[in-house]
């Protein structure tokens, strides 16, 4: 027997309203709800059961740097299209609806803060952007880290 009868046929349940986006957390894995500032705390992963949520480049950076705190190197630069590229539809299409999408330029991101006190840059590829896409502006992101990492090394040898 229920708890409770329905007094009128024809009741029909509504949608079901969800949380509102960004207050709360509700695992994938095992529904277990909590303030979505104590995820981020736990480091995205789900103190019930161990889950662990994927994250975006922004998280890993304020996860690794101290006090959650980094500056973006060359956070403009864009892939272009020197081949021409077109599969089920042309690759700066894909470039231009996947930046509206993400909110990110590229799949590659790039940046700079401490760690422990120490001063070094962090190149992370970005799943949201076209599957971590390797367009042609991730050799220039990859080389300006290294070439900030030899001047720190040049300097402090
Ligand atoms: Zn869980």
């Amino acid at each position: 027997m229920s708890w409770f009868k329905r007094i009128k046929e024809g009741i029909t349940t509504t949608e079901k309203k969800e949380t509102p986006e960004g207050l709360w957390h509700k695992c994938p894995s095992c529904k277990h709800i909590v303030p979505s500032k104590d995820h981020m705390q736990k480091n995205y992963v789900c103190e019930q059961c161990g889950y662990h949520d994927r994250i975006g480049s922004e998280q890993y950076f304020e996860i690794l740097f101290d006090n959650n705190e980094f500056t973006e190197i060359n956070p403009n630069l864009s892939s272009d299209d020197p081949l021409n590229f077109v599969d089920t539809k042309k690759y700066t299409d894909r470039i231009v609806e996947s930046q509206k999408k993400s909110g990110l330029t590229d799949a590659i991101r790039t940046a700079a803060g401490t760690i422990d006190g120490e001063g070094l840059v962090i190149t992370c590829m970005d799943f949201t952007f076209i599957g971590g896409s390797m367009g042609s502006v991730v050799v220039k992101k990859l080389h300006v880290p290294s070439i900030i990492a030899y001047n720190i090394n040049y300097l402090c040898s």
